[in-house]
């Protein structure tokens, strides 16, 4: 049952998302450079406000809001009347406040205010910018509640559809365990520890079979005092754990931290594995992805092919290396294209790529690879003040009892690419029998 805060773009991820920021707020200098700090980290368009009635305005001149912040103390009204305006708009909101006051501290976060920050802390536009960007982010993360408790799963969904997550919830282990399957966007589970048939623990073991600590974060609750329960849990594979009853507060920033480390270790992954110009696979990822692939692919043909684009250096010479480095993103790009769900592309070094396909037979990799080919030829490449065109000579190799290793395939299509440059360059060699 999906309750996501925006339930229009729950089923759409790629609908454009609300993006503008509402500052409501009627000190200047404060204003200013919190307006600044987020349009600059954040990239979101932010209008101000000094009063109810500019707010009013401006929130129903447009319709793509995204949140509001506002201050405590304005010309037209008292705390209550700003509380109340913007929750019966049901904008999520963060209040940012020049007082510290218990009471509506209390009051504010029980109104579905997402957050009370304090002016006055030498951090709180920073804190601020953190907390903008990991709300505008959640809206593109799926979250799973797994709980028995009706009412106990309807809280726990309802405070993280108020962080702005894609939340779904079920009764029992085996539709999580169905749910995480089919849906990838999944990287968030809250489950609970007491269920009947299949228990909190159980569960966790077994979704950690279907994702990986780095791509999904489990996350158990239990109102047991049993204090052997936080180490069963984060030993079946459980990020962190929390103990019922919880403030909505301490459930926020456990949240955010596990996936605030989610993300930073998809980005480390990333810098490791990933060419940094084109976004594509590096040689060493490509290298350990074709050896997996290899292994996989038993009886079914395999092709390694290394392609470089010709005359590359004039292309730098010419027109410059900006535009050579747009030639090299235009390449990958056709590349990825042409790289079918289970075969894989790499960025081998300099204008060299490479590329293992799986499944074809001579003849269907000789028409996809001379496809390739001649897309690259018809690319119209943008630089500045007109366009380039570019070719590529390809070597290719079939795996064959004369080469059986990834090593062996290698050397063979970089051979057969040595004779296409020779041949006259922008060919395919390799897999004809005159070769
Ligand atoms: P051939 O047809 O024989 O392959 O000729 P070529 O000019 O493409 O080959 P060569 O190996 O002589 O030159 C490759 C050039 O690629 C030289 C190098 O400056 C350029 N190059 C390598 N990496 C990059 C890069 O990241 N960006 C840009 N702009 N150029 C690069
Ligand atoms: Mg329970
Ligand atoms: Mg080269
Ligand atoms: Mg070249």
């Amino acid at each position: 049952m999906p309750i996501g805060a925006h339930p229009s773009t729950a089923g759409a991820p790629h609908a454009p998302l609300p993006q503008r920021v509402l500052l409501v707020e009627n000190s200047r200098a404060y204003t200013s450079m919190l307006r600044e700090a987020i349009e600059d980290a954040l990239e979101l368009p932010v209008e101000v406000a000094a009063t109810l009635a500019d707010a009013a305005r401006l929130l129903d001149a447009q319709d793509d809001w995204f949140l509001a912040l506002t201050g405590m103390v304005l010309a037209d009204g008292d705390r209550d009347r700003i509380l109340e305006f913007f929750t019966a708009r049901r904008l999520p909101t963060i209040v940012v406040s020049g007082v510290y006051d218990e009471e509506l501290r209390k009051r504010a976060l029980e109104q579905q205010i997402i957050d009370y920050v304090l002016k006055s802390t030498p951090d709180s536009v920073d804190y601020l910018v953190w907390l903008i960007r990991r709300l505008e982010r959640n809206r593109r993360i799926g979250a799973l509640v797994v709980d028995d408790s009706l009412s106990s799963r309807s809280f726990i969904a309802s405070l993280l559809a108020a962080q702005g997550y894609q939340v779904s919830h079920v009764a029992d282990g085996s539709s999580a365990l169905r749910a995480v399957e089919s849906d990838p966007g999944i990287r968030l589970c809250i489950v609970d520890q007491e269920m009947p048939m299949m228990d909190g623990i159980e569960l966790t073991r077994r979704l950690r079979q279907l994702r990986a600590r780095d791509r999904m974060a489990v996350i158990g609750v239990s109102g047991s005092s049993d204090p052997n329960l936080i180490p069963r849990f984060l030993k079946s594979g459980a990020n962190d754990f929390l103990r019922k009853p919880f403030s909505r507060e301490e459930f926020f920033c456990r949240v955010s931290q596990n996936i605030d480390q989610l993300e930073l270790i998809g980005t480390l992954q990333d810098l490791a594995t990933r060419d940094f110009l084109t976004g594509l696979p590096n040689r060493r990822n490509f290298l350990e992805e074709s050896e997996r692939l290899l292994a996989k692919a038993g009886q079914e043909p395999v092709t390694v092919v290394m392609l470089d684009i010709d005359h590359f250096k004039r292309v730098n010479d010419t027109y410059g290396h900006e535009a050579g480095d747009q030639a090299l993103r235009a390449m990958a790009q056709t590349l990825h294209r042409h790289t079918r769900r289970d075969d894989v592309c790499g960025r081998f070094g300099g204008e060299e790529f490479c590329m293992l396909i799986r499944g074809l037979d001579r003849q269907a990799a000789i028409d996809h690879l001379e496809q390739l080919r001649r897309d690259v030829e018809a690319m119209d490449i943008p630089i500045d003040g007109g366009t380039l065109r570019i070719t590529v000579s390809i070597g290719a190799c079939q795996r064959s009892p004369q080469f059986p290793t990834l090593h062996a395939l290698l050397t063979e299509a970089d051979r057969h690419l040595y004779l296409a440059k020779a041949g006259g360059r922008n060919q395919l060699r390799g897999l004809t029998d005159g070769d």
